[in-house]
């Protein structure tokens, strides 16, 4: 581990956390060979890093391309650039909202059903997605999750024969941002968006928040899955979902429970030799 003398952390010392970070992602089914996580580079606001090597096949902190969020373009001519397209998720995200540092793209199982089913349309919000916070860790995802459709933000610009629902360009990206904006008055951004037929997004102002965000996001859809069958199979049965107060308590305990969180985390990834 590196030592930091400073305040802030440098950028080679988030470039090394990453790492970690996509390590303890895989760990958790949060991303296989596909999904990221990016940084926000503290030594340039304006550019993130990011890599298209497998989250378990990361074995350095040197393989995190630097790429501009103004336009999802990596920094450097003739660098190795990702053969993920999806650096533009990251890229618009971090441009929209100057508070998030961090953002997790994964396509994780469990998530994929709500990102297809609709919810009722509450608080100006058009789009809810299905899935709501049931858990006393997600108060962060508030009261709904919107579900973003990349249908609608396509162009006469985007061929039909590409319309794979891959958000491989900086238009779709800034789509997608967009669909984290809250009503004015609320919180500024939501820390999760549901994107239809293909995963999520969680949103942190550092790493940690970002990978406690979508690995409990998981772990809420796993919950919620499960009661709704319960449900199913006994219609007396209802889901008591967290209420207005009890997101905004358990919002602000998710935030303590982080950093008590993160040790265990990176101890688990240790034991592992894959990622030594
Ligand atoms: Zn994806």
């Amino acid at each position: 581990m590196m030592a930091s003398s400073k305040e802030f952390p440098s950028a080679a010392e988030l470039r090394e956390k990453l790492m970690h970070a996509s390590h303890i992602l895989h760990h958790h089914d949060i991303l296989d060979g596909f999904g990221h996580i990016s940084v926000r580079n503290p030594e340039d606001p304006n550019t993130c890093f990011l890599t298209g090597t497998a989250a378990a096949l990361i074995t350095s902190p040197d393989v995190f391309t630097e790429y501009r969020i103004n336009d999802g373009q990596p920094v450097k001519d003739g660098v190795f650039v990702s053969p993920y397209s999806e650096h533009h998720i990251h890229a618009a995200i971090l441009a929209k909202f100057p508070g998030v540092h961090s953002v997790v793209h994964s396509h994780a199982l469990d998530v994929l059903a709500y990102t297809v089913t609709s919810g009722s349309a509450s608080q100006g919000q058009s789009n809810p997605s299905t899935s709501r916070p049931v858990i006393h860790k997600t108060g962060f995802l508030g009261d709904s999750v919107p579900v973003w459709d990349i249908a609608r933000a396509y162009t006469p610009e985007h061929e039909q024969q590409k319309r794979h629902l891959l958000v491989n360009d900086y238009c779709l990206g800034e789509s997608l941002a967009a669909a984290a904006v809250k009503p004015a008055g609320q919180y500024p951004y939501h820390k999760v968006v549901l994107q239809r037929g293909h995963g999520f997004v969680a949103l942190g102002d550092s790493i940690e928040e970002a990978v406690y965000n979508a690995i409990y996001t998981v772990e809420n859809a796993r919950v919620q899955a499960q009661a709704e069958q319960r449900c199913n199979l006994h219609s007396h049965q209802s889901i008591h979902f967290l209420g207005p107060e009890e997101i905004e308590a358990c919002s602000r305990m998710d935030r303590e429970c982080i950093t008590k969180v993160w040790p265990l985390w990176m101890a688990e990834i240790k034991q592992n030799a894959l990622w030594q």
